[in-house]
């Protein structure tokens, strides 16, 4: 008898076949990997070695550890948490704007590969939209919504609010676990972003992953 999580993995593959294609359509280039191990393997051998690498805060990479590999391949990588004044944090955000490679993962993906990511700084979405000559997206295929209307519930009532927990901000969602569509100048969902194409060919590719990661 299969347990709960092979059955989730086994439902994940049989989707993915579906989600490649429909991404294909939207000139997305995707890839298939069954855990976040091969994803993090995949997206390194995807990566020039002549490309600095830059990415958004994301708990999905952490999974993957992805950063580790590229430390240990030698890569030139644009860090933020490296810096050591929040001046120099923003200098880091902003040269990651013209990166050769920019690692994120995505907030919700709808089953025909829209997807949506939300943003308080911004920097992350911005990055995705423009900037970087390539955008490697990890997701896990727990992050696939039925449509666009439930990926905008995903990603607004569900991982902005978990995505809140990792830091000390003054927000509602943050006291009651659920989304109060604040005004409050912290917000996270500052601003929240729906990719429907890709015009660059080649320039989006992303990485389904068969396991639940991230929030
Ligand atoms: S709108 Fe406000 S309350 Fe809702 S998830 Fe975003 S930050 Fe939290």
């Amino acid at each position: 008898m299969s347990d709960q999580h092979s059955l989730l993995r086994q439902r994940y593959a049989l989707m993915a076949s579906g989600v490649i294609k429909a991404l294909a359509s939207r000139g997305f280039e995707s890839f298939f990997c069954a855990t976040a191990a091969e994803a993090a393997a995949k997206a390194v051998e995807l990566i020039p070695a002549t490309h600095t690498v830059s990415w958004g805060g994301s708990v999905t990479l952490d999974q993957t550890g992805i950063k580790e590999l590229l430390r240990e391949q030698g890569f030139e990588l644009i860090d933020r948490d490296t810096a050591s004044t929040p001046e120099a944090r923003q200098q880091s955000m902003r040269q990651a704007l013209l990166c050769g490679t920019y690692l994120s993962s995505v907030n919700a993906m709808t089953e025909d590969g829209i997807m949506v990511n939300i943003d308080g700084n911004c920097n992350r979405i911005a990055a995705i939209a423009y900037g970087p000559e390539q955008v490697i997206l990890i997701v896990g295929m727990n992050k696939i919504c039925r449509d666009l209307h439930a990926a905008r519930q995903r990603a607004q009532t569900f991982a902005a609010p978990a995505n809140g927990l990792r830091f000390d901000l003054e927000l509602p969602c943050l006291k009651t676990g659920i989304c109060h569509d604040c005004r409050s100048p912290q917000r996270m969902c500052a601003q929240i972003v729906e990719m429907h194409s890709c015009r660059i060919a080649g320039r989006i590719k992303v990485i389904l992953v068969g396991e639940d990661l991230g929030l």
